[in-house]
């Protein structure tokens, strides 16, 4: 079976954008593969984060993958930091990815900022954890993210003589979705912006919603119709970038409501923002506010989340303590016989 492996950091304010762009992907893809979910922890800690906070934020992306959809039976969820192999394998990998490869990352530079003597070591070697995250578990897929993945596991396997990691695909799901600030079309939806006005949080109630929506930028005219799209239905980049705004609305739309992008513009062609907007809230509410509900039941409720955690790390300690010790033995680390 086709083995997939996916994390989300525990990090904050969860919001649309993750929801879109990761977790409801996440929930599809358990019905046509063997799916790993994971809250990375250990990703978390490479920028500063308040101890108590990172537990409630790893109960809270937990509480995400639940109230989503993800069947802790069929998928394993759970995070990072309580399967020791992860840390292991990333040390591995430090020795195995050449420092070249890591300076030509560019997450590292855009986190790091100018202060970039300042930042942790940790960051800096974030891709080689990321190798680790999925090659600990052999994973055949992953839906977003392999950096430098495929190269370390060519490197090791060339380095040793073995044909032992595999190299990873990417799982091409279509259009991604890309969500963008409510205040800026053109920045991402984020949860480091200041402004909570910028993003609709998955935990956030009917009139957040609504009063984030109403806000929301746009510009002064009409919705615009299909015939904005090229000869393949997609929206040129042109054409998005005159109206971000606009184009970013109707995108979380047309995700929203699992419609092609089309038919939400033939839908509302020519309408004012302010009816848009009206309907847009509605269809938002009604499919987060499940979510949310049940993420704050579940937050409530630390010791059933605790409890999937321990048993999806129980569960990912089987798959990948073999493979660690497979890999001990290539790299010809002694272990008791
Ligand atoms: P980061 O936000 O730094 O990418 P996270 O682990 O918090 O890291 O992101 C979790 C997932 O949510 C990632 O797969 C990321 O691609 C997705 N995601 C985050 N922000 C957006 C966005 N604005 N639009 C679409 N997907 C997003």
């Amino acid at each position: 079976m086709k083995r997939i492996f996916s994390g989300v950091q525990p990090t904050g304010n969860l919001h649309l954008g993750n929801y879109l762009g990761a977790i409801r992907n996440f929930v599809t893809l358990q019905d046509a593969y063997d799916c790993i979910y994971c809250v990375v922890d250990l990703h978390a800690i490479t920028v500063w984060q308040e101890p108590g906070e990172l537990r409630r934020a790893t109960r809270e992306v937990t509480a995400a993958y639940l109230a989503a959809g993800i069947d802790p039976q069929r998928c394993i969820i759970f995070n990072q930091s309580q399967v020791p192999e992860h840390a292991e394998l990333a040390w591995i990998f430090n020795c195995v990815t050449r420092l070249g490869w890591l300076n030509r990352m560019t997450q590292f530079k855009e986190k790091a900022g100018k202060h970039r003597e300042n930042a942790s070591s940790g960051l800096y070697v974030y891709p080689n954890l990321m190798a680790a995250d999925i090659l600990a578990y052999k994973a055949t897929h992953v839906p977003v993210g392999l950096e430098l993945t495929r190269d370390i596991a060519l490197k090791f396997n060339n380095d040793f003589g073995v044909e032992f990691f595999p190299l990873t695909e990417p799982l091409i799901l279509g259009a991604a979705t890309r969500v963008m600030s409510l205040r800026d079309g053109s920045k991402k939806m984020s949860k480091s912006e200041a402004s909570d006005m910028s993003r609709i949080n998955m935990t956030d109630g009917a009139d957040a919603i609504q009063k984030k929506v109403r806000r929301a930028t746009t510009d002064p005219d009409l919705l615009p119709g299909p015939e904005v799209l090229g000869p393949h239905q997609e929206l040129p980049e042109e054409t998005r970038r005159g109206r971000p705004e606009a184009y970013n609305l109707l995108g979380i739309y047309a995700a929203l409501a699992d419609k092609p992008l089309a038919e939400v513009l033939a839908e509302f062609e020519g309408a004012q923002f302010s009816h848009f907007k009206a309907v847009f809230t509605d269809l938002a509410v009604a499919t987060l506010g499940p979510i949310g509900a049940e993420m704050k039941r579940l937050m409530d409720d630390p010791t059933t989340v605790d409890r999937v955690l321990a048993d999806g790390a129980e569960r990912a300690r089987a798959i990948a303590g073999p493979i660690l010790r497979e890999t001990h033995d290539i790299v010809g680390f002694l272990r008791p016989g």
